[in-house]
């Protein structure tokens, strides 16, 4: 009996030490964990208080701050981790790279669209919603065409000024002009009192045929002009087009361009420390975000019964479409995605509390490197175009809530209007900026391409930010599970990069030898592996 006692000891000894060691392991992680539930928990109770928005605002402004420090991160990183990514690799592997990718997030993407689809038609939520009739609808124009979304995406595509880039992009936007007739005033119906002014001793004869050539403008209608301006937001589509370029040439330089990639290598490093530091306040930033969003929502009780279906449509869609992604990266990589998910956590956690996959950028990649072992050479291409161009999440929503309101409108949807919003809805996914409710803009395009009034976007603006934060999460996953298989897929390529480096660092040694001291030697190889390695050590 004292043997069974003594051998029970140390036995729960080690599972407490192991219980502690994983949640000295996972502390930042547990700490985000613990700021949503709080956040959730806080918004909650505090609403019965019915904060003052001035209340609401302070409890949120740690939030503010958490997002401001984030997005302060995302041009250094953009810029840094393109151009170090790509030098690492070179003309051949990053081509592949670059395709791989690109095949990745166009197929997923449509999948997306076609899981949105075929259960937007399968549960009709906008044949039964009564919402049309009970919430109030504002008015919302839109004007803008496939051709102009298309055109837009192109101009982004090649900024004419990168300065300006950093901090605007290219947007058609449609001018009202009035338009006037002009019309010619007949002398006979010119007002008599225009005689007095004929000076005395001219003959009032002499002086008509001037007043038969006047003319008026009268009001005829008021027209759109198409102008092409800029609107507030970085054109991190333009930006990572001219950084692809620099870093592919940069990597092909060789030696003269060394100390330009040992520049952007240090730039990256630094960069990539500041992420770690605000990852540790992402905690409090995200207990006040979601504590704030909670206060600051209006009859939840109501928005929620009369647009519950097409809720439960999109996050079944987004639930679906996650189980596809995880079957495709275990197919490709024979590897846990429950693993991957668990190593992901703080990324998606971070996307659901501030609904900008560009904000989460730094944090998904210090997930992929850090938790999963994904090549940075990698994850540094991959990431930064993927929370560009490839957003799952909002192809699918965007595909739904375009049918919803057609079913709510009893518009019928035939197999053209369905291929055309598949299309459009891809589109305007590439199209969308990672920042929160980008989707919803780029959704008037879809509705515009198949003649559905776009007044109806108000009504589900009313539960945007919800929806937001679930399809964000599943852009930020999407890009992640992208950046694993093509790791997965691109190991010959990296290895025989790594292997020609060696060489090459071998065939410098041989020749430097005796002329050069062993720890300057180190100097250059340590700057190089940096470059080329899974190594972020911070
Ligand atoms: N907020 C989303 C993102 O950043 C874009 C969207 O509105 O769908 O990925």
């Amino acid at each position: 009996m004292e043997d069974e006692v003594e051998a029970q000891v140390p036995l729960s000894n080690t599972k407490l030490r192991r219980v502690l060691a994983w949640f000295r392991q996972n502390l930042l992680l547990v700490f985000t964990i613990a700021g949503v539930i709080l956040g959730v928990f806080f918004g909650l109770v505090l609403r019965i208080a019915n904060p003052s928005e001035e209340a609401i605002l302070l409890i949120g402004f740690p939030g503010d701050v958490f997002l401001r420090l984030l997005k302060m991160l995302i041009l250094p990183l953009i810029v840094s981790s393109l151009i170090t990514g790509l030098t690492g690799l070179d003309a051949k592997s990053s081509g592949k790279v670059g395709m791989r990718t690109l095949l990745y997030y166009f197929c997923t993407t449509m999948i997306a669209v076609l899981i949105g689809i075929i259960l937007v038609l399968t549960i009709r939520p906008g044949e039964s919603t009564q919402a049309k009739e009970k919430l109030d609808t504002g008015d919302v124009k839109s004007e803008i065409t496939t051709l102009d979304a298309i055109l837009d995406l192109l101009r982004n595509l090649f900024p004419s000024n990168l300065l300006q880039a950093c901090f605007e992009q290219t947007q058609t936007y449609y001018e009202p002009q009035d338009i006037y007739d002009t019309v010619a005033v007949n002398v006979t119906a010119a007002p008599i009192t225009l005689a007095p002014n004929v000076t005395p001793g001219v003959n009032v004869t002499d002086i008509v045929p001037s007043y038969n050539e006047t003319t008026i403008d009268v009001f005829n209608q008021t027209i759109s002009i198409r102008k092409v301006g800029y609107k507030g937001g970085m054109n991190v589509l333009g930006l990572i087009a001219y950084c692809i370029l620099f870093g592919i040439l940069l990597g092909q330089m060789g030696e003269s361009g060394q100390t330009m990639v040992n520049f952007f290598s240090i730039l990256n490093d630094i960069t990539m420390k500041m992420v770690l530091l605000v990852m540790w306040y992402s905690p409090i930033g995200i207990l006040s975000l979601i504590c704030a969003k909670i206060l600051a929502m209006d009859d939840l009780a109501l928005v929620f019964s009369q647009l519950g279906l097409y809720m439960c449509t999109v996050i079944i869609g987004l639930l679906i479409h996650t189980s596809v992604l995880m079957t495709i990266y275990f197919l490709f990589t024979r590897k846990n995605p429950l693993r991957f998910f668990q190593g992901m956590l703080q990324a998606w956690v971070t996307a659901l509390a501030t609904s900008s996959s560009a904000a989460t950028l730094p944090i998904t990649m210090k997930c992929l490197e850090e938790n999963l072992g994904v090549d940075s050479r990698i994850t540094r291409f991959v990431l930064p175009v993927g929370a560009t161009v490839n957003m799952d999440g909002t192809a699918l929503y965007e595909a739904v809530a375009a049918i919803f309101i057609a079913q709510m409108n009893g518009i019928p949807m035939n197999l053209g209007k369905v291929i055309t919003v598949s299309l459009t809805a891809t589109l305007a996914s590439i199209g969308a900026a990672s920042v929160p409710s980008a989707g919803l803009i780029t959704l008037l395009l879809v509705l515009s391409a198949v003649g559905i009034p776009a007044q109806d976007v108000s009504l589900i603006f009313l539960v945007d930010w919800f929806l937001d934060r679930c399809r964000t999460s599943i852009n930020v996953l999407g890009d992640s599970f992208g950046a694993a298989i093509v790791d997965h897929l691109s190991k010959t390529e990296m290895n025989a990069v790594e292997e020609g480096m060696q060489k090459l660092e071998e065939g410098d040694a041989n020749e430097m030898d005796g002329l050069t001291k062993p720890n300057e030697a180190d100097g250059v190889d340590g700057v190089r592996s940096d470059n080329g390695s899974k190594d972020t050590t911070l």
